[in-house]
């Protein structure tokens, strides 16, 4: 079973292009005596973002809206006088924000490198496997149909996409082992995330491979205080690169 953003796509980095490209924006726009340092930037951002997730969720809408409420935060913070030019500028802060959702974007980023070849040994081998990733709905299925979509191959590599809303339950991976027909302790769920693609599936019985990949303050929560404690657990393996399933996948 395997998690989608920055498992088998580095998604965040394009969080991190839009960033960047909004405080370019900023410097050619307002002047580099108006600009936030770029740390003072992202601090601000990443605080708003964090707070607003809480209520909003892994939604397009919050991280657009994230944007624009920080521009609109320079501009007090800079004591600016709000320019005729102030809604257009909100409007090009938000299609920057807007292109990482984009199918053209996931296209360019592409599958990370050697998992289309780790996923067509395992599909080889005769394994089920199962797209199981959380988010926005929308967004997700557009970001799978950009990745998956374009060769039948490619398209039928998974049995099953599972798309969820709300966090990772156990529930939800039991559920799908049962629908697919296979049990838990033969399965593996892959992921980047401690908390929300190992944890819930230790508790359902399953074994998890863990590539740590844990930039976002969010997904961070709680994650080193769990990895400590499940530290001396067996049925966790830690990896670095995927193509170390293929590697290892006769002693799994
Ligand atoms: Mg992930």
């Amino acid at each position: 079973m395997f998690d989608l953003d920055d498992t088998l796509v580095m998604t965040q980095v394009l969080y991190d292009e839009a960033k960047i490209e909004m405080w370019e924006y900023m410097r050619a726009v307002l002047g580099d005596r108006n600009t936030p340092s770029l740390t003072d930037f992202l601090r601000l951002l990443d605080g708003i973002d964090a707070e607003r997730v809480k209520t909003l969720g892994l939604t397009p809408e919050r991280f657009v809206g994230s944007m624009e409420l920080v521009y609109g935060e320079v501009y007090r913070r800079k004591k600016l006088r709000a320019r005729a030019l102030f809604g257009a500028e909100i409007r090009h802060v938000s299609e920057i924000a807007q292109k990482v959702f984009s199918g053209k974007s996931y296209r360019k980023q592409g599958l990370v490198q050697s998992a289309e070849r780790v996923l067509k040994f395992l599909k080889g081998q005769g394994d089920c496997l199962v797209l199981f990733t959380k988010g926005d709905l929308v967004t997700q299925a557009a970001k799978a149909d950009a990745l998956f979509g374009d060769s039948d191959e490619m398209k039928n590599l998974f049995n099953v996409n599972v798309f969820t809303e709300g966090n990772k339950t156990p529930e939800e991976f039991s559920g799908i082992a049962k629908a697919e027909g296979f049990h838990p302790s033969h399965a593996y769920s892959v992921g980047n995330s401690f908390k929300s693609d190992i944890l819930p599936a230790l508790h359902a019985d399953f074994k998890g491979i863990y590539i740590p990949y844990e930039t976002w303050k969010y997904e961070m929560e709680d994650s080193e205080k769990n990895i400590e404690q499940y530290r001396n657990e067996r049925s966790i393996l830690t990896l670095y690169d995927i193509d170390e399933i293929r590697q290892l996948y006769w002693s799994l």
